[in-house]
């Protein structure tokens, strides 16, 4: 959609990237971490004094303590962290349990690695979890969950009652769970973020996924990092080694100066509250039915009474007719449910563009 957008020349909502510079200061630390020297490979775990800050972070927010040497580590970006965690622990013959709508790389993860994926479906306009078929969508064969919450493209937040009723399931058995939080900061209206590293029922059963490039606008960069069990780790490393060895330098050395700060992912929720704000009120009244969203930086729009057009035409057509690019909902099931005319919105953008957006689809 992005390459269509530029072709129309339309304003483009659709892939997940904000249109806005990173912090000025953010920049000059990676400046200066090519100037001091920071230009050869990294360790390959990631720079110690980054992974201490991470600790240190995760430890203040969710009490979890993780040793820096042995339970985290820096990655070419959150999805590299996701395809390493599923191929180096999911083995031929194996099921991987996730939910839809999903993010688009699990999939193809984990029938790379052999696996059978196992999809349950989150229902529109809530989305909650339907945990009894969890419970029966769980076999023998069942290696690997794998969550993501704030939710993309769901903007579901995953709560208390559902990280029990995880914890229930997945008890005794031997199945790791890989959480996938790269808008861990990004939630709204007082909701709050449940960690996986704030279950200490599942610290010997868990990965958690994180991206640098959502909490610092900075997703060109391409470093992230995980972090849970020191033995998922040793598994983890022993392919991280061999497919990436050494994640950007510079960037890393950068990210440790700047992470001294608590403030920046601190003021990140009122950030994006603002534009989620700004563009659910002035979409407001229009055609686009806004589904109320907790987190994440996009915003799900039903179109069930826009005509006859189904959701992948209908984003060619306001991408072509009105040039307005957002993202048909259907590609991020394995398969659609009928009937269903989502599309989603990124609002990770300058407020002008935001407005822009809403002025055409009011007069849509
Ligand atoms: N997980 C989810 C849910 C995402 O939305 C994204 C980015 N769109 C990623 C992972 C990938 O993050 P990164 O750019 O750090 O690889």
């Amino acid at each position: 959609m992005s390459r269509k957008a530029q072709e129309c020349g339309a304003i483009n909502l659709s892939q997940g990237f904000p249109d806005f510079p990173p912090d000025a200061l953010l920049l000059e630390l990676a400046a200066e971490a090519m100037r001091k020297g920071a230009n050869q490979y990294a360790p390959m775990p990631g720079h110690i004094g980054l992974r201490e800050r991470l600790s240190e972070k995760h430890q203040k927010l969710q009490g979890c303590s993780l040793n820096p040497q042995s339970e985290i580590t820096i990655t070419a970006g959150a999805t590299q962290a996701l395809y390493t965690a599923i191929t180096s622990i999911v083995k031929p013959g194996d099921e991987v349990l996730y939910f839809e709508p999903a993010y688009d790389c699990y999939r193809p993860a984990i029938e790379w690695a052999g696996a059978t994926p196992v999809a349950v479906v989150q229902k529109a306009p809530e989305f909650l979890i339907d945990w009894d078929e969890v419970g029966q969508r769980i076999t023998d064969r069942t290696r690997m969950i794998l969550l993501n919450t704030p939710g993309n493209p769901s903007g579901y937040l995953w709560t208390e009652s559902d990280w029990q009723q995880l914890e229930d399931r997945v008890a005794g058995r031997p199945i790791v769970v890989l959480s996938d939080e790269v808008y861990e900061h990004i939630v709204f209206d007082g909701h709050i973020h449940q960690s996986i590293l704030s279950r200490p029922a599942l610290s010997a059963q868990r990965l958690a996924v994180f991206s640098f490039g959502k909490n610092y606008h900075v997703t060109g960069w391409k470093v992230g990092y995980i972090a849970g069990s020191a033995s998922l780790m040793k598994q983890f490393r022993s392919q991280h080694q061999f497919q990436v060895f050494s994640v950007h330098h510079p960037a890393q050395w950068a990210l440790h100066q700047y992470l001294e700060d608590a403030a920046h992912y601190k003021g990140l929720s009122a950030f994006y509250q603002k534009k989620y704000r700004l563009f659910s009120d002035s979409v407001r009244g229009s055609k686009f039915q806004l589904l109320p969203a907790r987190g994440s930086y996009f915003v799900l729009a039903d179109c069930s009474d826009m005509g006859e057009l189904n959701d992948q035409q209908l984003a060619l057509w306001l991408t072509e007719a009105h040039g307005l690019a957002a993202i048909p909902l259907s590609p991020f099931y394995s398969e659609p449910p009928a009937e269903q005319k989502l599309l989603r919105f990124c609002f990770a953008k300058k407020e002008e563009v935001l407005l822009q957006a809403a002025e055409i689809m009011q007069a849509v």
